[in-house]
């Protein structure tokens, strides 16, 4: 096919052989766990690339042999979700926790460095700071708002500076949509990185990927994605991505076939589904985003937005934004004046946003950072976050944007 498309163009076509399917439009679901093979010298030629035996001949396909290994479902969502990053390929699981967690076993090993970006996702930051310490993976955080040379300083500082196996962060930092630079991570990766002991840089990308950014072009090694919230998008499915070059998720792919965790034929084909509107859905999410952004920028009641559209030109931070991301996104964040009060107030009062964490799905949800998503926190490090009590964080849907902002207006006219 011509590698002319857009991503957008290929997502209802891209690698599905109706002949193989009784000429059906749509891929079935292929609800089997195990495949039978023409002969058994096919099934040994199977086994012999699956378990790495040889190397794939030029043109040879990876047969099907059980479906924790592969499947239909799963090979096509993994060929047509590459598209968007332009990722030598992909594997989906079960969770973006599963990706997630997969990851980090795959590349840190006892003895080994993790530094991280905090705030980073509830569920990451647990698996580093309590999990990783049982198997001899020491951790080191730094901020958003952090130099190049704080970071360089806060490595050193642990003493193991050479046994740096990775570099992880998530930008913008959820919830208040702080940016991080991904190629000055990918300098310092390359700093401390040596033959012995390469430094992999990982981005979680789930707040802006795949359509607004792609981290493997600005240096990522690793990008990993929730597929829970945009590229699902409509709250009925959990899901994760790996995304990086082959000979890295080469690596990823065996230990998911040994820890078992990828996502199921249905839940493969519901992400098929999906990925056929992701970009019309994101698309439609951010113009909505930026009219809401804008709206709360004047009102009275709000002290401040947290919007990648609002970042003032001629900033290093507006570098970064123009740098990085081809859109603002969807999330917002704003500070209420009156505290967790006012914020409560405003959040029981919505009509038409639910008030419910997870994001980038086709409805608007709202929830209150410091009691929910990032309760967890202590105090201090909260507040040097800047989620304060004030602080609401919003996911803006697909509905018509004067509905968002009449029901943002009727709620914010009760604080
Ligand atoms: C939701 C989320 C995760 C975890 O994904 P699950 O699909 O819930 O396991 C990881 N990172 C970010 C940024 C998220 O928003």
């Amino acid at each position: 096919m011509s590698n002319n498309f857009k991503p957008e163009s290929l997502m209802m076509t891209y690698g599905y052989k109706p002949e193989l399917s009784e000429g059906a439009i749509k891929c079935p679901i292929f609800q089997t766990s195990t495949f039978v093979f023409k002969t058994a010298e096919e099934g040994k030629a199977f086994f012999e690339v699956a378990y790495g035996l040889r190397e794939k001949e030029q043109d040879e396909q990876l047969g099907l042999i059980y479906s924790r290994i592969n499947n239909p479902n799963l090979e096509i969502l993994e060929n047509r979700l590459s598209l968007w990053d332009d990722a030598d390929d992909t594997a989906v699981f079960e969770s973006g926790m599963a990706a997630i967690s997969t990851v980090l076993l795959e590349f840190l090993k006892p003895g080994d460095l993790i530094l991280y970006s905090s705030p980073t996702y509830g569920g990451t930051d647990h698996f580093i700071q309590h999990f990783l310490p049982t198997i001899g993976v020491d951790f080191a955080f730094f901020h958003p708002d952090d130099s190049k040379e704080d970071i360089r300083e806060i490595i050193k500082k642990t003493g193991k500076s050479e046994k740096l196996a990775m570099i992880y962060i998530e930008t913008p930092a959820n919830p208040t949509n702080t940016l991080i630079d991904i190629q000055m991570c990918r300098a310092l990766a390359d700093e401390f990185s040596t033959d012995e002991n390469p430094t992999y840089l990982c981005v979680d990308n789930t707040y802006m990927g795949p359509v607004w950014s792609s981290p493997l072009k600005l240096g990522a090694d690793l990008v990993v994605y929730s597929a829970t919230k945009y590229i699902g998008g409509h709250s009925d499915l959990i899901a994760g991505a790996v995304m990086a070059k082959a000979d890295l998720m080469q690596r990823v792919k065996v230990l998911r076939t040994f820890l078992g965790n990828m996502v199921s034929p249905h839940t493969a084909w519901l992400l098929l589904r999906s990925l056929e509107t992701l970009k019309v859905r994101m698309d439609k999410q951010s113009l909505n985003a930026q009219e809401v952004a804008k709206h709360l920028s004047l009102h009275p009641k709000i002290e401040k937005v947290h919007y990648l559209g609002l970042i003032p030109e001629g900033t290093p931070e507006h570098e970064v934004y123009k740098r990085q991301y081809t859109s603002p996104g969807a999330m917002i964040s704003f500070d209420i004046k009156g505290g967790e009060k006012s914020a409560f107030k405003f959040l029981n009062q919505l009509k038409l946003i639910k008030l419910a964490v997870s994001l980038g799905s086709t409805e608007s949800l709202a929830q209150h950072p410091a009691t929910m998503t990032h309760c967890g926190l202590d105090p201090e490090q909260r507040e040097r976050m800047g989620v304060t009590e004030n602080l609401v964080r919003v996911s803006i849907g697909v509905e018509d944007a004067k509905d968002i902002i009449w029901d943002i207006d009727q709620a914010l006219e009760k604080v």
